[in-house]
């Protein structure tokens, strides 16, 4: 199991894939829509503090639009670990914990419009396995309860009252489809691997060798590995879709990456140029893998033995 900090699970769907991934798996309480919990908020701001909240790209391009910049310029302002990140560094309020850099002490949340789907969620996460979504909370006590007990006095709300007023399906459906784009790049890697002349030639162990150490790189390193040009394209792309139409955001992410990909390819003299290529993919997936919460060193392990398995012997 994969999951995000601050209540956004996530699973790959494709589940035979990366079942070795466990590095934070954790204990869920499992809902049904119908459970009634303290879901009202009592507007504390407690868990705006000390938190992991990972972006994907329509989450930076919404965050942006809240704060009227362009995305590169939020991410460069708001966002670290090579933008995929919500930077947590503004005074420190409870539990001493610093606050989110969009967290405002007196007025709270100043992109409350833009918020992320994690921000959405708590305290909630969200869990997908293969194509079954379910909805959890961490731990076996109600996660308000530590930082804000008196929610307690607040009126209960069903699981599906409250995805529905926090306004979670955009949100939802950004994660699952980015889900699918970090898939379909791993599997261009893989072709450019396996479906060239890199799979029978002296270059095949470095190519994977390279992807091992893109994969234990820190977040910022591997950012600067596939440079500034590639981190644009991959965390703050130029496209005309509406954010408000979250799955033609994303579809017209994947075809601008992949219309790129393939013009880097069709420009490829030599085999030390494929296998940077084929490495530079890989990391523009699991980078994406890391911005939607998964643990990159595993993810990679899992593609490596995968390539493995396909490879002609030698
Ligand atoms: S911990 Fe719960 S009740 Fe407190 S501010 Fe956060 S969501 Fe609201
Ligand atoms: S983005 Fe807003 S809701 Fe989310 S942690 Fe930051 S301040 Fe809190």
């Amino acid at each position: 199991m994969i999951r995000a900090k601050q209540g956004t699970v996530v699973q790959d769907k494709h589940e035979d894939e990366c079942s070795n991934i466990s590095e934070r798996e954790s204990v869920y309480t499992v809902l049904s829509p119908e459970d009634r919990l303290p879901l009202t908020c009592t507007r504390a701001g407690t868990c705006c503090h000390g938190k992991e909240i990972w972006l994907n790209p329509w989450e930076i391009a919404c965050l942006a639009q809240a704060h009227d910049l362009p995305s590169h310029e939020f991410r460069g302002k708001y966002t670290v670990d090579g933008g995929v990140r919500l930077r947590m560094d503004s005074a420190p309020g409870w539990k001493n914990l610093l606050a989110c850099s969009q967290y405002d002490a007196g007025s709270g949340c100043v992109v409350h419009a833009g918020r992320p789907l994690a921000c959405r969620l708590f305290p909630l996460g969200r869990v997908r396995q293969r194509d079954e979504i379910s909805y959890v909370h961490e731990g076996e006590v109600f996660p308000c309860m530590e930082g804000c007990p008196e929610v307690e006095e607040l009126p209960l709300l069903s699981v599906e009252e409250y995805l529905k007023g926090q306004q979670t399906l955009p949100g939802e459906t950004a994660q699952d489809g980015y889900i699918e784009l970090m898939q379909i790049l791993a599997d261009d890697a893989l072709h450019l691997l396996l479906d060239t002349e890199l799979a029978e030639s002296d270059l095949r162990d470095e190519a994977l060798q390279h992807w091992r150490e893109v994969g234990d790189l820190s977040h910022e390193a591997r950012a600067d590995l596939m440079g500034e040009a590639w981190l644009d394209a991959l965390t703050t792309p130029a496209l005309n879709a509406s954010l408000t139409n979250t799955a033609a955001f994303v579809q017209e992410h994947e075809e601008y990456l992949e219309a790129r990909i393939e013009k880097d390819g069709s420009t490829i003299s030599t085999l030390s140029d494929l296998e940077s290529l084929c490495s530079l993919v890989m990391a523009l997936s699991l980078h994406l893998g890391t911005a939607l919460g998964l643990p990159s060193a595993q993810m990679v392990e899992h593609w490596i033995e995968t390539a493995k398995s396909h490879l002609p012997p030698q």
